[in-house]
């Protein structure tokens, strides 16, 4: 699957999804950063929804359930409900969260939510622009001329619970038998951007004592990084993941190289320790060299607590499920939801841990297993 953020593919899958929702009489809108709202009515109008959702959007050949199977689940649930004659006292809607995967068109992922919850991070969010230079806002504007029918809704709007499916893209559910994981939080992650500056010279003919090589003060730095982040409880999270090297040519010695560093835990106060030593390491390893490291972003450990991870624990047991608790390794849009609401997360196994890949797999049981959890803990909330 390969549907970036508000391409034409994602616009493609959403108008899938709406074909199916007015089939069933369900409305739907479109909000300001590209989150899409299917509602199925609940008997009290005014009441505020309860929402379950995830992204449609993927990273570049990325799997066939990160991120769709929260929607479809979701979707699956109304319809069920239907099927059964179960009405609701809330209007329970399916949410599309925009550019979750955000992060390899615009270096930033969790935009539709971030946005939702915040309203006040839109403008700055509009300004991004992809490697091409296309803005977020011109994105945002393309996209909706292709969903011309979906009226606006605000940003912000009230939200009784949010719940979302989703595939543990780790292995501990299957490495220990579990079919449902009731998800407890979400990790804190710091991350980094490190600059490294050196002088660009001809690779023929600069003697060693007079180079900047940027690259192998790089290659010290990360080398070193590492090491400190060698851990045998195998709980740390230390990915040096995107580098770009200037001129990067090869008959030029490298004059400046920039790493991202992503930097995840679930010890607030070892994330905090740990990562204030970055540009300590880097520099005793920047050699002729300068280096500056700078924080990008914090995402502070999240917790899922209360009534909605208590529900889902419940009704996957009823269901008689193995179920564990489980904190979540990757970032999720519920992590800003749950700043506006009670949230949970439920996890269905998927094969070896593996995602973000071709070869992202869940077995149908599981999938539907999750569903049906689902569909008990939303009608538990609806009807509160
Ligand atoms: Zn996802």
């Amino acid at each position: 699957v390969h549907r970036l953020a508000y391409t034409d593919v994602e616009a493609e899958a959403r108008r899938l999804l709406l074909d199916w929702a007015y089939a069933r009489g369900y409305t739907a809108a479109l909000d300001d950063i590209g989150n899409m709202f299917i509602r199925r009515p609940g008997g009290d109008a005014a009441a505020a929804p309860v929402l379950s959702g995830s992204h449609m959007d993927s990273q570049p050949k990325g799997g066939k359930y990160d991120g769709i199977y929260g929607v479809l689940a979701a979707f699956e649930v109304l319809e069920a409900l239907d099927d059964a004659g179960i009405r609701t006292k809330r209007p329970i809607e399916v949410a599309v969260w925009a550019a979750e995967e955000g992060g390899s068109r615009y270096l930033q992922g969790c935009m539709g939510s971030q946005v939702y919850v915040d309203p006040g991070k839109l403008e700055s969010m509009q300004r991004n622009v992809d490697a091409q230079g296309v803005s977020v806002a011109d994105a945002v504007r393309a996209f909706r001329a292709k969903l011309p029918d979906l009226p606006k809704r605000a940003l912000n709007a009230p939200v009784s619970h949010f719940i979302e499916g989703h595939i543990e893209q780790g292995p501990i559910l299957q490495a220990t038998g579990n079919t449902i994981g009731v998800v407890t939080g979400i990790q804190g992650a710091r991350y980094f951007q490190v600059d490294v500056v050196g002088d660009a010279a001809h690779a023929g003919t600069t003697p060693p004592s007079q180079r900047k090589d940027a690259v192998k003060a790089a290659a010290a730095m990360i080398t070193a990084l590492h090491q400190m982040m060698q851990d045998d409880s195998d709980v740390v999270r230390f990915t040096i993941g995107h580098l770009d090297v200037t001129p990067n040519a090869m008959a030029v010695v490298p004059g400046q190289v920039g790493f991202t560093i992503d930097f995840r835990h679930p010890d607030e106060a070892f994330l905090t320790r740990m990562g204030d030593l970055f540009q300590a390491v880097c520099d005793e390893h920047a050699g002729p060299c300068s280096v500056k490291v700078t924080q990008v972003r914090r995402g502070a450990l999240i917790k899922f607590e209360g009534l909605v991870p208590d529900t889902i624990h419940d009704a996957s047991t009823r269901l008689g499920y193995r179920t564990m608790r489980i904190m979540s390794g990757a970032g999720h849009d519920a992590r800003y939801l749950a700043g506006v609401c009670p949230t949970g997360m439920i996890f269905v196994p998927c094969d070896k841990g593996i995602s973000h890949n071709e070869v992202e797999a869940a077995t149908p049981a599981d999938l539907a297993a999750g569903a049906r959890v689902l569909a008990e803990v939303l009608v538990a909330l609806a009807q509160s």
